[in-house]
C-alpha cells in the first residue's frame, strides 16, 4: 500500500481511539486511561498485519467493539481493556500468560472465556446450541465475556456488507436466533432493535428496503404532524416547571415488519409506527410524581384510551423496564402512544440493567454492577433441560411476558404469562413436575391445570405413585415442561415397548411367522406403523392382537405379496442412534454437483421438492435443506421456518437457484377480498384462465354483507408471472386487495 494511504489510516486509527478515550473519559482517572493506552498500544502491535474482510485494518473491530461497550452497554474499565484485546489470543501470535503478564489475572480469564466461546459460531448444528448454553451458563461466571460477545457481534452485524452473501444470511440469522434474544433478555432494547433490523436486511432485503423507503417517503408527513400533536404538551409541561425531552421514537422495521405480518396489514395501516416520549429529568424522590404529573397533562388535553394505560413504574417488568404508557387519541383522530419516563427508566430502557445498577450505587464503574451480574446469573440458571429446549424455553419465554410467583419459602420464580401450577412443578425440578399431584395456590388446593397469577404461592403437592399422562401436555405452556412431559411418556412408551416385543415374538413363533427383519417391515407396512417399536407398544396394549396377525397371513396369503401397500417413506430399518440416514449419501451427490442447486434443472439427479410451508415460485429468494428422508426441501428465504432450519442445521443449507423453464409450473395461492357483484367471479376466473392462461387447483370464495373473501390456488410459472396477474386482478372494478398467500401486500407491487 502507499505510504500516503498508510498514513491517512494511522490518523484514522488515532482518531477512533481519541473519540474512545472521549467516551470513557466521564467515568475514568488517569490511571485508567493509562491502562486503555497500554491495551490499545498491545491490540495495535498484535494485529499490525491483519485485515479486516473489508480491507480495512483489524484494529477498527476492537476500538469500535470497546466504545459499544461503554457507550451502549455501560461497562466500565475492565471491559474496555479486554474489548481492545478480545481476538488478540485467538488471532495472533500472543499467548493467554502474555496477557496476563501485562494486564493482569482477571483482564486474562475474561479473554479466555472470550477466546473459548470465540469459535462456537463456526459449529454446526446442536453443537452450537450446546455450545451457546455452556456460554452462558458457565462464562456467566463473568457476565462481561456475554456482553462483550454481544458488542462484538453487534460490530461484526454493522459490518456485515464485506462478508460474501452465504455468511451473510448464517450470521444474519444466527443473530436472530441467539444474539437478539439475548440482548432483549438483558434488557439491552436499543441493540436488540438494532440486531434484528440489520439481520433482517439480509434475511429478507426486499421487504426492508419496501420499509426503509416507505419510512423516508413518510418521514415529512410524521414530523408536522409530531410538532402538532406535542406543540401543546411542551407547553404545558413547561407551565409547571417540569424538565423534560419530548422525542418522537420511530418503530424500527423488523418491528414494523413483524406487525404487518401478524396483522396481515399493509405498512399504511400499521397505526403506531411512531410513539411519543417524554423524558422528565427529575430527582428520583420525585420520580413517580412528577411521571404521573405529566400522564394527567397529556390526558387532560388528549382523550386517552383506559384499555391502554400500561404502568410499568409501579410493578417494573422482570428485565427491569419502568415506564407509564398511554395511548391517546390526537386531534386527527389517530391513536397515538406516549411513552412517560425519566432520564433514568430511559437509560435503563434502552441500556439494560448495567445503567441501572450503576445508578443504584454512588460510585460509578463496574463495582456497582456486581448485584446485576448476579441477577443474570440467576436468569441463566434456572434452566437445566437440553441445549435445543433450552434456547427455545428461553426464546419462548422471552415473547410472552412474565408473572413473578413465589415457593413455600418466599422464593421468587419468573414464569411466563399463562403458567400454570404444573409449570411450575416443572420449574421446581423435573422430578417434582413428574411426580405433581396437585398444588395449593395461596393455600387453597387447586388441579395441576390451575393459571397462576402474579404474586401467587405456590405449594407442590407430590406423590411418589404419580407419572406424567399425555393430557398434561393441554396442562402446561413452558417448553421447558413439555419437553419433560414428552421425555416421560416416551420413556415409558418404550418400556411399555419392550414387554410387548416378547409378546409380540411369542405370537409370531405361534403361528410360524419367521421373526426377521423383512417380516418385521412387512408387518409394519400392514399395520401402517413408523418403527418397531410402534409395533411393539401396539401390541402390548392389545391395539394389535392374535386376530390381526391371522388377518394379516390370510391376507398374505391372498396376495403373495404386499408390496402395493408399501408406503414409500417408511424406512427399510430403525435407524442408529444418534445417526442421520439419508443425510449423508446426500451429501456425497452434492460434492460432485456445483455448488448451486439448480431447480427445474431436469439433469439434476438430486431428489427435491418445494416445501409446502412457504410454497416458493421462481424469482423468489430460496435456499435447500437437506431433510433426513426425504431428499431435499426447498425453502423461500422468508419462509417462517426457515431462521430456525438455518441456524439449527446451517451444515444442512444447500444453495439453490432457480432455472427459468416455463414448463414448470407451481402451487402458490393469492387472497382476494372485495364488494360482491354479480359476474365478479366469472370475469376473475375468465382472466386467471383464458387470458393469463393459468391453471387454477381450487378457488374458494365466501360473502358476507355485500362483501366477498377468496382465495384462489394457482399453477404459477415465476413471480413475474403472478406479479403480473396480481396487477391485472387489482384493476377489476369491485375488487379492493389482492394479495400473494404469506407474502406482504407491497412486495406484490414490486
Ligand atoms: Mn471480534
Amino acid at each position: 500500500m502507499h505510504k500516503i494511504a498508510l498514513e491517512e489510516e494511522r490518523k484514522e486509527i488515532l482518531k477512533k481511539y481519541r473519540s474512545l478515550l472521549s467516551v470513557c473519559r466521564p467515568n475514568t482517572s488517569k490511571e485508567d486511561r493509562k491502562l486503555i493506552r497500554q491495551a490499545f498500544d498491545f491490540a495495535m502491535q498484535a494485529h499490525k498485519d491483519h485485515r479486516r474482510k473489508s480491507g480495512e485494518p483489524y484494529i477498527y473491530h476492537p476500538i469500535a467493539v470497546a466504545k459499544s461497550v461503554v457507550e451502549e452497554i455501560g461497562l466500565g474499565v475492565t471491559s474496555v481493556v479486554c474489548s481492545l484485546l478480545h481476538d488478540v489470543v485467538e488471532d495472533t501470535d500472543y499467548t493467554l500468560s502474555d496477557i496476563e503478564e501485562y494486564f493482569g489475572e482477571e483482564v486474562a480469564r475474561i479473554i479466555d472465556g472470550l477466546t473459548k466461546i470465540s469459535d462456537i459460531f463456526d459449529q454446526t448444528t446442536s453443537v452450537q446450541a450446546e455450545n451457546f448454553r455452556k456460554m452462558l451458563l458457565t462464562l456467566s461466571d463473568d457476565v462481561r465475556v456475554i456482553l462483550i460477545k454481544l458488542a462484538d457481534r453487534l460490530h461484526n452485524m454493522r459490518t456485515l456488507d464485506s462478508l460474501p452473501p452465504k455468511k451473510q444470511l448464517k450470521v444474519a440469522n444466527e443473530t436472530l436466533y441467539l444474539f437478539a434474544p439475548l440482548a432483549h433478555r438483558l434488557g439491552f432494547h436499543a441493540i436488540k432493535s438494532e440486531l434484528e433490523d440489520l439481520a433482517m436486511k439480509y434475511t429478507e432485503p426486499e421487504a426492508y428496503n419496501t420499509i426503509a423507503q416507505k419510512l423516508a417517503d413518510t418521514q415529512e408527513e410524521r414530523t408536522r404532524f409530531i410538532n402538532t400533536f406535542t406543540a401543546p404538551i411542551r407547553k404545558s409541561l413547561q407551565k409547571e416547571n417540569l424538565e423534560f425531552t419530548v422525542l418522537a421514537r420511530t418503530k424500527s422495521i423488523s418491528s414494523i415488519w413483524n406487525k404487518m405480518k401478524k396483522k396481515e396489514v399493509p405498512f399504511e395501516e400499521v397505526y403506531d409506527i411512531f410513539a411519543i416520549r417524554i423524558i422528565l429529568d427529575s430527582p428520583e424522590s420525585r420520580e413517580k410524581a412528577d411521571c404521573w404529573k405529566a400522564y394527567s397533562i397529556v390526558t387532560d388535553i388528549y382523550r386517552p384510551n383506559p384499555d391502554r394505560l400500561r404502568d410499568w413504574i409501579s410493578t417494573p417488568k422482570a428485565n427491569g423496564y419502568e415506564s407509564l404508557h398511554t395511548t391517546v387519541m390526537s386531534r386527527q383522530g389517530k391513536w397515538v402512544e406516549v411513552q412517560i419516563r425519566t432520564r433514568r427508566m430511559d437509560e435503563v430502557a434502552e441500556k439494560g440493567y448495567a445503567a441501572h445498577w450503576k445508578y443504584k450505587e454512588s460510585k460509578a464503574g463496574e463495582s456497582g454492577i456486581d448485584k446485576w451480574l448476579k441477577r443474570i446469573r440467576d436468569i441463566l440458571k434456572t434452566s437445566e433441560t437440553d441445549a435445543l429446549d433450552f434456547i427455545d424455553d428461553f426464546k419462548l419465554n422471552l415473547f410472552s411476558d412474565e408473572i413473578i410467583v413465589f415457593t413455600p419459602k418466599g422464593e421468587l420464580r419468573t414464569l411466563p404469562v399463562g403458567s400454570t401450577a404444573l409449570d411450575f412443578a416443572y420449574s421446581i425440578h423435573t422430578q417434582v413436575g413428574n411426580n405433581c399431584l396437585g398444588a395449593k395456590v395461596n393455600h387453597k388446593l387447586v388441579p395441576l391445570s390451575h393459571t397462576l397469577k402474579s404474586g401467587d404461592q405456590v405449594e407442590i403437592i407430590t406423590s411418589a405413585k404419580q407419572v406424567p399422562k399425555p393430557d398434561w401436555l393441554k396442562y402446561v405452556t413452558t417448553a421447558r415442561a413439555k419437553g419433560k412431559i414428552k421425555t416421560a411418556l416416551k420413556e415409558a412408551r418404550k418400556k411399555q415397548a419392550e414387554e410387548g416385543k416378547e409378546i409380540l415374538e411369542r405370537k409370531m413363533r405361534q403361528l410360524k411367522i419367521e421373526n426377521t427383519q423383512e417380516n418385521i417391515q412387512k408387518l409394519l407396512d400392514y399395520f401402517n406403523l413408523p418403527s418397531p417399536l410402534d409395533l411393539h407398544y401396539e401390541v402390548s396394549i392389545g391395539k394389535i392382537g392374535q386376530k390381526d396377525l391371522k388377518n394379516y397371513l390370510s391376507e398374505k396369503e391372498r396376495s403373495g405379496f404386499f408390496s402395493y401397500l408399501k408406503n414409500p417413506f417408511a424406512r427399510s430399518k430403525e435407524p442408529s442412534a444418534g445417526k442421520e440416514p439419508g443425510v449423508d449419501p446426500i451429501r456425497q451427490q452434492l460434492k460432485d454437483k456445483p455448488d448451486t442447486l439448480l431447480i427445474g434443472d431436469s439433469l439434476e439427479n438430486l431428489k427435491y421438492s418445494l416445501s409446502p410451508c412457504c410454497s416458493p415460485i421462481p424469482g423468489d429468494d430460496v435456499f435447500g435443506f437437506v431433510t433426513i428422508n426425504d431428499g431435499i426441501k426447498i425453502h423461500r428465504n422468508n419462509c417462517p421456518n426457515a431462521v430456525q432450519l438455518m441456524s439449527k442445521y446451517a451444515y444442512r443449507i444447500v444453495k439453490a437457484k432457480w432455472m427459468t423453464n416455463k414448463s414448470i409450473a407451481f402451487l402458490s395461492g393469492i387472497r382476494i377480498k372485495g364488494i360482491d357483484d354479480v359476474g365478479l367471479l366469472k370475469n376473475l376466473t375468465n382472466i386467471i384462465s383464458s387470458e393469463y392462461n393459468i391453471n387454477i387447483r381450487n378457488i374458494h370464495f365466501d360473502t358476507h354483507d355485500g362483501t366477498f373473501q377468496g382465495t384462489v390456488m394457482l399453477y404459477i410459472n415465476d413471480t413475474q408471472h403472478l406479479n403480473n396477474l396480481i396487477k391485472k386482478l387489482k384493476k377489476i372494478k369491485g375488487i379492493q386487495k389482492v394479495t400473494r398467500i404469506g407474502k406482504m401486500e407491497s412486495e406484490s407491487e414490486a
